[in-house]
């Protein structure tokens, strides 16, 4: 790398190739190439916004929020079938049901679905049902699994990896990327770093936004929910990632009615729908012409 004032930490020329925008001379003016899911388009000028629960756990609560993100005007929804848990006494999703749920879901609103896959033998099966598949953080440096979604062709949103450098980062999309497909979307969502968990669960890192921008054509989104892990703090972080140039948002909602019960994974950072829409509506009124600028033709 070579940002002034910055340690090299890789030459990206060599460990990213195909993602890296110095590599690529077509890139070097173009800012993006869009990935499109379905009729979404992410680094096409207007921020994609993701909405949903962090784990499908039930029916009427996945129709519930998937109605709730559409109303809201966001563009995807989100939701964990297979859920990587620090305890594995912990509820670790619902599996395939997870995903007929989530699918019933799409179906009902429109909306694409995003949804992570953990491990290399399920990729045929959760790619079956995604619109896009994510690798979480943890799993950002499987390199088999990596490989098999890159084989399975279809969009792959990969998450930062909690603790990884961004040329750590760039080298797990090239893996993607070797096996023909380039239609990646790096979604920040926060790095452990000293006061991680002090205020807030970990560093949402801005600074990264502009740092990929200028190293990779590959849209960048950002997941304040994760970052945070506060749902007081989902706004502010929303507002500063889109004012920072990032294409778009995934963020973990859950349902504000009386009587439904907490979710059963992250509610302290899951946001209510009317908090949600308000961020679409800062995305699409306020942060607007900053992306436009941005755009450019694949
Ligand atoms: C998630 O988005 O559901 C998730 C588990 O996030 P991360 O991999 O960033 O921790
Ligand atoms: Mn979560």
């Amino acid at each position: 790398m070579s940002i002034a004032g910055v340690a090299a930490s890789g030459d990206l020329t060599k460990i990213c190739p195909l993602v890296g925008r110095r590599t690529n001379p077509k890139y070097e003016t173009e800012p993006t190439r869009p990935v499109v899911v379905k009729d979404v388009q992410f680094g096409g000028g207007r921020a994609v916004i993701i909405g949903g629960p962090c784990s499908v756990e039930s029916v009427e609560q996945t129709l519930e929020l998937a109605h709730a993100v559409k109303a809201c005007g966001a563009d995807m929804l989100r939701g964990g079938a297979y859920k990587p848990r620090t305890s594995p006494h912990d509820f670790r999703g619902l599996g395939l049901e997870g995903l007929e749920i989530l699918r019933e879901a799409s179906l009902q609103t429109g909306l694409p679905i995003v949804t992570e896959v953990m491990d290399p033998r399920l990729v045929e099966q959760v790619g079956e049902y995604a619109d896009m598949l994510q690798i979480g953080s943890r799993n950002m440096q499987n390199y088999p699994l990596l490989t098999e979604v890159g084989k399975f062709g279809k969009p792959v949103l990969l998450k930062r990896g909690m603790a990884a450098s961004l040329c750590e980062w760039l080298g797990a999309a090239e893996y993607i990327a070797i096996e023909g497909n380039l239609d990646i979307v790096l979604c920040e969502r926060g790095i452990k770093a000293y006061p991680s968990g002090e205020y807030s669960r970990f560093i949402l890192d801005l600074n990264v936004i502009p740092a990929l921008q200028k190293e990779t054509f590959l849209p960048v989104i950002v997941d304040p929910s994760h970052a945070t892990g506060v749902a007081s703090m989902v706004e502010p972080a929303s507002r500063s990632a889109l004012e920072s140039g990032c294409h778009g948002l995934i963020i973990e909602i859950a349902s504000d009615k009386v009587g439904v019960a907490r979710p059963r994974c992250d509610a302290e950072q899951a946001i209510s729908p009317t908090a949600l829409s308000k961020i679409v509506e800062f995305a699409r009124n306020h942060a607007g012409q900053r992306m436009e600028s941005k755009a450019c033709a694949v």
